[in-house]
């Protein structure tokens, strides 16, 4: 096999079918235009393929019977050496001119037309291989639906015309089956062939509750053309006080109220089942005539709304047009997100002042804490504090006299003896010593001796009582004062007073060679600490007073007299 043999084998393979498509319009008429787009959607969706070639006879808008032979002559030549499979042919005016040139523009191919609204089985008689879809228009069930949809309806106004024979014909089946069985229940007005301003003067005499249907045009005006069906339908609302309503989609937005319809898309599809049903092997003529396309109920929102129309009074299955989009609808993304948004923030938000309070109250919680601690620590610092204050003191004082210690002496003396070495100023020291108390011990026992030490400490220190003199118990039943910036004549008295009153304490010494009461001996020295050396010498000093006047009998004062000023 050749390779030009396998690509055209390969090219028959996938078929393609070439329909010549006569539209009696324009493009731009939306009815035509509807039924155009239904059949090529509905062959599309066969899977076949399709060389679609259309011819536009532009009927309404130019001087079709005039051109009609010009048209047919220069299709002859276009179409000369083209045949096509198929011809399908839209509305009366395409398939009158098909039905004509068949012979000279496509001899012998099968004719499907649609759109047609004059088909009588007479119109095929000696025609093969045709068929096709009528357009049939249910009067009756539109007026019905119509009058359920205004239940106070009066008076039913019909709009028909004779102009061209389609039109006519719709007006006298109207008059023959339908009229005389609504004339029973209403006052049925037909309006034929009228002007615009006849037509808007009957309309006016009519009572309120009309309804009108266009069934056909008003008389041509004006414009050098004739009306398109829908310019005329959007002419007749601009002054219909009634409701309109209308037996074609194509009248819808021209503001109809709505109807019970057929549509050039549902005329399309039903021709291209014809056309497909043909393509596939079954003669045209054999396939017969579909006469009616279904209907549908479809409704104008605004116009609805102009006559206060309820939606809820239409028929369950109606379809509204021209509905205003909600704003949910035109914004439902947006509004969503906004929503979202606004759900998140106030999340986040509630999250973030639940967590601030929490904060605050934790810091409160910490602060109350670190009260209570810092109160706490006040309180053991200041319990310390005593307790140290008592143990410095106790550290400092004897326990049996109450009068300072031998450690508080030793320190306040090397203090004074310090600051007197400075300022050049005396120091005075008395040593005092309890007579025999050995044997006051041994004669009126221990506790009697406690109790004798601690009445002469209390004497001593009721006596020494200017700051910063000093009286302190030495050791045992042994006393020391010391008596800073005290000459020796000051100390010598202040020694002698404390003699005279111990010995006037007159406690019971049963064992005392001296007196038969408590006696005190007192060794007395006053130094200049600027001319020694330390604190110890005064001690010496004082104590080697004390040991004369115990040598000297006891019960006296010896004082090692120095040289002062004082
Ligand atoms: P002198 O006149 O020579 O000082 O004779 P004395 O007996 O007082 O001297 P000595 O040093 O021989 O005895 C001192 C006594 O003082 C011995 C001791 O039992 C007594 N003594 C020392 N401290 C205390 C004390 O705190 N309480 C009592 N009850 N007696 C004490
Ligand atoms: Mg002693
Ligand atoms: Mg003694």
């Amino acid at each position: 096999m050749s390779a030009l043999a396998a690509s055209t084998s390969l090219a028959a393979d996938v078929p393609t079918t070439k329909i010549l498509y006569i539209n009696s319009y324009h493009r731009g008429y939306s009815w035509s235009d509807g039924l155009e787009d239904g059949l090529r959607e509905a062959l599309e969706a066969s899977g076949r393929k399709f060389e679609i070639s259309v011819e536009y006879l532009d009927s309404r808008r130019f001087a079709y019977n005039s051109l009609v032979e010009p048209l047919a002559k220069s299709m002859e030549v276009k179409y000369a050496s083209y045949r096509p499979d198929l011809v399908v042919v839209s509305d009366n005016a395409a398939f009158d001119f098909a039905l004509q040139f068949r012979d000279r523009l496509f001899p012998g191919k099968p004719i499907v037309f649609c759109g047609y609204n004059d088909f009588r089985p007479e119109v095929l008689d000696g025609i093969q291989d045709v068929t096709g879809v009528n357009e049939e228009i249910d009067v009756t069930g539109a007026v019905e639906m119509a009058i359920k949809v205004h239940p106070k309806t009066r008076a039913l106004a019909f709009i028909v015309s004779t102009g061209e024979a389609s039109s006519s014909r719709i007006g006298e089946m109207a008059e023959r089956d339908v009229f005389p069985k609504l004339r029973d229940r209403f006052e049925v007005v037909v309006m034929k062939d009228l002007s615009i301003t006849e037509l808007s003067e009957r309309l006016a005499k009519l009572p309120p509750e009309t309804l009108l249907f266009l069934c056909g045009q008003v008389r041509d005006v004006g414009a050098g053309r004739a009306l398109s069906p829908s310019e005329n339908g959007r002419l007749i609302t601009s002054v219909s006080p009634f409701p309109t309503y209308t037996f074609w989609d194509f009248h819808l937005n021209q503001g109809v109220i709505g109807g019970h319809i057929i549509t050039g898309p549902d005329q399309g599809r039903a021709a291209a089942d014809l056309a497909l049903r043909v393509l596939s092997g079954t003669p045209a003529g054999q396939i017969p005539v579909i006469m009616t396309t279904p209907h549908a109920n479809v409704f104008d929102y605004e116009v609805l709304e102009k006559f206060g129309v309820s939606e809820s009074r239409l028929p369950p299955n109606a379809r509204v047009i021209n509905r205003p989009h909600s704003l949910w609808t035109q914004y439902r993304i947006q509004i969503i997100g906004v929503v979202v948004l606004m759900t998140l923030e106030t999340i986040l938000i509630a999250v973030l002042l639940r967590m601030m309070r929490e904060r605050r109250l934790a810091l409160q919680e910490l602060s109350k804490e670190r009260e209570l601690l810092e109160h706490r620590v006040e309180e053991r610092t200041s319990e310390l504090k005593i307790a140290n204050d008592q143990l410095a003191e106790l550290s400092l004082k004897d326990a049996l006299t109450g009068l300072a210690n031998r450690r508080r002496l030793d320190e306040a003396l090397e203090v004074e003896f310090r600051r007197l070495h400075r300022s050049g100023k005396p120091l005075s020291l008395i040593m005092l010593d309890v007579d025999h108390f050995k044997n006051f011990n041994d004669a009126h026992g221990h506790v009697a001796g406690d109790e004798c030490l601690r009445r002469i400490g209390t004497l001593i220190g009721g006596m020494v009582c200017r700051s910063p003199d000093l009286a302190a118990r030495y050791g045992g039943e042994e006393f020391a004062i010391i008596l800073p910036e005290t000459g020796s004549q000051g100390a010598a008295g202040m020694a002698e007073r404390i003699r005279k009153a111990v010995e006037d304490l007159r406690i019971e010494h049963a064992d005392s060679p001296v007196a038969g009461w408590v006696t005190v001996s007192l060794g007395v020295t006053t130094v200049f600490p600027s001319r020694m050396d330390s604190a110890l010498e005064v001690v010496t000093r004082a104590d080697g007073e004390l040991y004369n006047a115990k040598s000297a009998g006891r019960n006296r004062v010896s004082t090692l007299y120095c040289e002062t000023t004082n």
